[in-house]
């Protein structure tokens, strides 16, 4: 087996193992694997060995490798901040969106999705710990943007995304995601059906699991420590 293989196989193992341990069946998480920074070869070596979703945060070396890639049938997933000039690309490449945290790229996303497509489906990322250098949306105006959303053709609405201010303390990891969940459940009390968590990454995921997570996003878990940042 290559080491990618061996990692995602690790990668599973502790998503089975943090689902029993929260009373949850394991197929209600999926792996998004993060291949961001990493080529085309190793998002096929992952293919191989069984994954399929696969998350991109970079506008320009994600549309390249999706069509490097585009003999596999594979579902690509935008998690990257998004310029209102990348919106098109992101809206003609990918399967999901996990970072939408305001309603003038929700418009523009929309505008850009190919009718010839499927919906393109979307988590509204929220920062819910509060700093302010961070991306998503603010837990007062979360409501707002979701009605925003849901009134625009071509998009889906499907739940909410959040990246929380790291920490190796286990207890303030849960306490993010619960206030995520805790968001979840009280824009569904509005009338709202969203059925997605998209938290937890290599270093929370068991957090993120006990939580409620839905998808968890892991990428240097499975490819390996990331050797360039392009931020
Ligand atoms: C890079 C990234 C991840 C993966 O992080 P790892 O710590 O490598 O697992 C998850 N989510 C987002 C939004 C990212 O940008």
């Amino acid at each position: 087996m290559t080491t990618i293989a061996n990692s995602l196989q690790a990668v599973r193992q502790r998503i089975a193992q943090a689902a029993t341990a929260a009373g949850r069946p394991a197929a209600d998480i999926q792996l998004l694997a993060v291949s961001k920074t990493f080529l085309a070869a190793a998002v096929r070596q992952a293919y191989t060995a069984g994954q399929r979703a696969f998350g991109e945060s970079y506008v320009q070396e994600a549309v390249e490798k999706v069509e490097a890639l585009n003999d596999l049938p594979l579902k690509w997933h935008f998690i990257g901040p998004i310029q209102s000039n990348k919106t098109r690309p992101i809206a003609e490449s990918f399967a999901w969106v996990h970072s939408l945290d305001r309603a003038r790229i929700a418009d523009r996303l929309s505008a850009g999705r190919p009718s010839n497509l499927p919906d393109l489906q979307v988590c509204l990322q929220v920062n819910v710990s509060g700093e302010p250098s961070k991306s998503g949306v603010a837990p007062e105006d979360l409501a707002a943007l979701a009605r925003h959303v849901l009134a625009l053709p071509r998009l889906k609405l499907r739940g909410l995304m959040t990246i929380p201010e790291p920490t190796d303390d286990p207890v303030d990891q849960r306490r993010a995601f619960a206030r995520l969940r805790q968001l979840l459940e009280q824009i569904n009390a509005e009338g709202f059906q969203l059925d997605t968590l998209s938290m937890g990454m290599s270093d929370d995921l068991e957090a993120a699991i006990a939580e409620g997570a839905t998808i968890v996003r892991v990428g240097s878990a499975i490819f390996g420590a990331r050797e360039y940042n392009k931020e």
